[in-house]
Parts: C-alpha cells; structure tokens; sequence
C-alpha cells in the first residue's frame, strides 16, 4: 500500500511554531515516500474549538509552505475531513466494542478519578482510571445504556436523575503493549501501569480522541502517523483500539516536542510563536525551518 500520511490539528488556537515543526516532518515524510498527506480537522470538542480557527489554520498551514492532497479544502476520496461531520463512524465503531464486549459504562466524574487514582505516566497527561465502575458496571440496567442520549436511567423508577455516563476500554492489565517507533525505536507500556481503562465516548455525547483518531486513521488509509511525543502512550491504547476492533495498525513516529527557553512545551496560548505573528512580524517560513535542523 503507499504511504499516506496526515496532519490532524484541533482549531482550539492558533498553531504555533511546535505543530509547524511535527506537520513539516509528516510533510517531509509523506514527500520521501512519494506519499499522500492529508489534512484532517479535529473539531469534536465542541468546548475547546472555535469554528474561526479552521480558516485560521488553512491560512496559516499554506503560508509556512504546507501542500496537502486532500483535506475539508480540497474533497478526497475519504471525505469528510472534518471529525465533526463523522459521527456516524465513530458511532458504528463504539457498537462494534460494545458487541464484542470491550467497553463499559462509567459514571466517574473527573473529581472521582482524581481522589482515588494514581499519578499518570510522565509523558501523557492523562490519570489512571481506578477502575472503579469495571465491576459496578452490572449495576446498570441493560436496556438503560443505549448510546443515543449518554445517560443511564436508574433501573427502577424513583426520583433520582439519570446519570451521565461515558464509555471506558477495559485494558488487558499487566499485558506490554510494545511498538516500534520509526523515529524513537522500541517503545514498551504496560497496561494498567502506565495507562487505564481510558475513555472512547464521553459523558457529554461526544466521540473521545483515541476512538475517533483510530476510527480516521483507519478509514483514511493512514499508513504512518507522524506526530507529538506528548501522545506516545496514546499509540499504545490506540493499538489495543485497533487489535478489538480488528483493524490493521498505522506505523508511529512520534516527534521531539517543541520547548520554549524555559523548557515548557508550546502551547496555542503563547501567541508569540503562533505562525500567525511570526507572519505579521515578517518572518519568513524557509528561515523558521532552517533553525530546527
Ligand atoms: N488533534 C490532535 C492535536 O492537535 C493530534 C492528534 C494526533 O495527531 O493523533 O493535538
């Protein structure tokens, strides 16, 4: 199969200098391959993204020298490319974990994770779920856990409210999840050490990243997902999304990420470096690129 890459952003701000970095080694990549590169618009969070930042990133990926094959511009043969029109793979997908029983119901709130779980693995930010509703999970009524409207109706009658509840991926604790990443080498998690059960489908109705990213990259024909070394450990719970859902896995290179002087990661709120003051203070994007390497 040839190479396929893709650029993925969220439009919660504007890109900075980091996402340049990581898009222009997927670019370089799909490039050396005589590859594909696809841009794909991550806009499932309806809270943190803002509609006006898509235009906003089309804009600003072309003047830094980005060319992309398909993407929300452009049509393709995958289309939509924007993860909010693509709902009902996402939904078909959750079905498919539900049937094969590799999901379950969990009406956790964030504060409930927090009191009573461990510190996460270094790189990623997010908790280890203390597996809390695994087995409270029977406690909820069968006909009660549909997907439509995210909630659980108590199994009998009485005057408490339904409850939101979000879909978990129970993990094979114990079990190495190992992968070869094409710029880091050898990567080994463990699960339930390094990662929990995490999240495919969230309480608020929305499809969660690693469900939605595995469901794209799958659907797109990705052949290798370049991208941050913040989602590293994701690779791992999206291989185990892969494996039940029985689909073949993309390869990973996982890139440095950018750091200010500091030593903190950039992030869309530091302005300074977003692409679109470089621009406007007359940087030009072949100078930007001649520092990294
Ligand atoms: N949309 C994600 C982000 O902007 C990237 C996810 C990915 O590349 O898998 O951080």
């Amino acid at each position: 199969m040839s190479y396929r890459g893709r650029l993925a952003p969220s439009p919660t701000g504007l890109l900075h200098l980091g996402h340049a970095r990581t898009f222009w080694t997927a670019q370089e990549r799909a490039r050396a391959h005589g590859g594909a590169l696809v841009l794909r618009i991550e806009d499932l969070d309806r809270a943190r993204c803002k509609p006006e930042f898509v235009p906003a990133l089309l804009e600003d990926l072309r003047w830094f020298g980005f060319e992309w094959n398909e993407g929300p511009d452009r049509g393709g043969p995958f289309a939509s490319y924007t993860q909010s029109e693509r709902t009902h793979l996402y939904r078909s997908a959750l079905e498919k974990l539900r049937a094969g029983g590799f999901i379950y119901p969990c009406t956790c709130s964030r504060k409930d994770i927090q009191r009573a779980t461990t510190a996460p693995h270094a790189e990623d930010d997010e908790l280890i779920y203390p597996d809390t509703c695994r087995t409270r999970n029977h406690e909820l009524p069968v006909g009660g856990c549909g997907l439509d409207n995210g909630t659980v109706e108590p199994a009998t009658f009485d005057s408490r409210p339904a409850k939101k509840f979000s879909w978990r991926f129970r993990i094979p604790d114990g079990e190495v999840v190992s992968f070869h990443d094409e710029n880091r080498g050898r990567q080994i998690f463990i699960a339930g050490k390094d990662f929990g059960d995490f999240v495919v489908w969230r309480h608020d109705g929305i499809p969660a990243y690693q469900l939605a990213c595995v469901v794209d990259d799958a659907a797109m024909q990705v052949t290798e997902v370049v991208r941050g070394a913040d989602l590293l450990v994701s690779a791992a719970r999206q291989l185990l999304l892969y494996r039940a859902l029985g689909w073949k896995p993309p390869a990973f290179f996982h890139c440095p990420l950018l750091r200010d002087r500091a030593g903190q990661r950039l992030a869309k709120r530091q302005d300074a470096l977003s692409l679109r003051a470089l621009r406007v203070r007359g940087e030009a994007p072949g100078t930007l690129r001649q520092k990294w390497f």
